[in-house]
């Protein structure tokens, strides 16, 4: 049993607004009501704490990858966001031959039941060839509601999202069974129209994957599946708020518009986060990573990012100017929401778990704790 703690004097964003000098204490695996009995009190006056990152789109870090390694390769991946504060990780897996992604799909599916990550989501093979990004043209198929089945059924019951190209033949099927299925349909490397984007929507999908890459770019007579997926209220929109993926105004627009419920920030990272440039593979790509952007060697497209979720956090309170409390909607609050698990994480309060993030004036993680364990203790003169 670990031994209790109250975190004393940090500014802590709370669900109702940001206190001064406030006091989170911790009891065990859980943040407590009231400061537990003998606790050793740590002083964080000048700091930050907030409620630690949930990352819905991620595709591994520190060299290995969710997309195609084995099991020590994603825990080793989930062991570096979490030093980035993420404590809750959804691994992305990538297009791939059916059978390949339903048998590692079953290895994700142990991770998760055993609690190392918080399911899994299929970013294809069901998109578009129009917008596939990083994705295996040869290997792209049309959503059929049976292969979506097989996929659903490989992950033992840990499949949390499927992001699908819903205008191809049997898109919408597929948007409906996953919604039966309590899979969350997410609209992504799609070239739909603003109307096809919205039967989507009727369908069931409620999360845009990565607003505004890998589909077309609003237009003002055709304004496409990002007006669509911004305007309906029953979807959050992904952004990857890296400084390559979104310009800051781009991603203000979308903030501003979509109101600080319905965004998830996402890191869409790749092996190299937290790692270092160099070749890598993302599932059967080849991607060679300079100055920290990822590319497809052959064509040139960008290759999920770099990025960890503490540098999207500072970024948007730093280089974007959204408020704080804002940004903790979009990095913990939303994504534990649209999870089905804000009754445990994505916020600061009594009976959750306690996942916390601490931050220094400027915005840089110093101290991460997650299930009342420091993971970065921070070390605090
Ligand atoms: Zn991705």
């Amino acid at each position: 049993m670990a031994p209790t703690k109250v975190l004393a004097g940090a500014r802590v964003v709370l669900p109702t607004g940001t206190v001064d000098d406030g006091r989170v204490s911790v009891d065990g695996t859980r943040i407590a009501a009231t400061a537990p009995g003998s606790a050793e009190t740590l002083d964080l006056s000048g700091h930050w704490l907030v409620p630690g990152f949930v990352d819905i789109h991620n595709h591994g870090g520190g060299g290995a990858s969710f997309a195609g390694g084995t099991a020590e390769d994603v825990l080793q991946g989930v062991r570096t966001h979490r030093a980035h504060g993420t404590t809750t990780l959804v691994a992305s897996a990538v297009t791939g031959d059916l059978d390949f992604l339903a048998r590692h799909a079953g290895m994700l599916a142990e991770l998760a039941q055993q609690g190392d990550i918080a399911g899994i989501h299929f970013e294809g093979p069901f998109i578009s060839p129009c917008r596939k990004g990083a994705h295996d043209e040869q290997l792209l198929r049309d959503p059929d509601p049976a292969e979506v089945r097989k996929l659903i059924d490989a992950a033992h019951g840990q499949a949390r999202m499927m992001t699908l190209a819903t205008e191809l033949p049997g898109g919408l099927d597929s948007v409906r069974l996953l919604a039966e299925h309590g899979v969350i349909a997410a609209v992504g490397h799609t070239d739909a129209s603003y109307e096809q984007t919205l039967q989507a929507v009727d369908a069931g999908a409620t999360v845009a994957t990565h607003l505004f890459n890998a589909m077309p770019p609003l237009g003002h007579r055709a304004p496409g599946p990002i007006t669509a997926l911004l305007e309906d209220e029953r979807v959050t929109v992904e952004l990857i708020n890296d400084g390559t993926h979104l310009h800051p105004a781009t991603l203000r627009l979308a903030f501003h518009h979509a109101g600080r419920d319905r965004v998830a920030f996402i890191t869409d990272a790749m092996d190299a986060a937290g790692f270092g440039d160099g070749r890598y593979m993302l599932g059967p790509m080849e991607v060679e990573v300079a100055d920290g952007v990822a590319r497809l060697v052959e064509g040139g497209s960008i290759a999920g990012s770099t990025l960890t979720l503490d540098r999207a956090f500072k970024r948007a309170v730093t280089v974007d100017g959204l408020p704080v409390e804002d940004v903790v909607a979009a990095i913990s609050a939303n994504p534990a929401r649209l999870l089905g698990l804000d009754d445990r994480i994505g916020s600061l309060e009594p009976g959750k778990d306690a996942d916390l993030v601490v931050l220094d004036a400027g915005f840089d993680l110093v101290g991460v704790m997650r299930r009342g364990e420091w993971v970065v203790d921070p070390q605090l003169d």
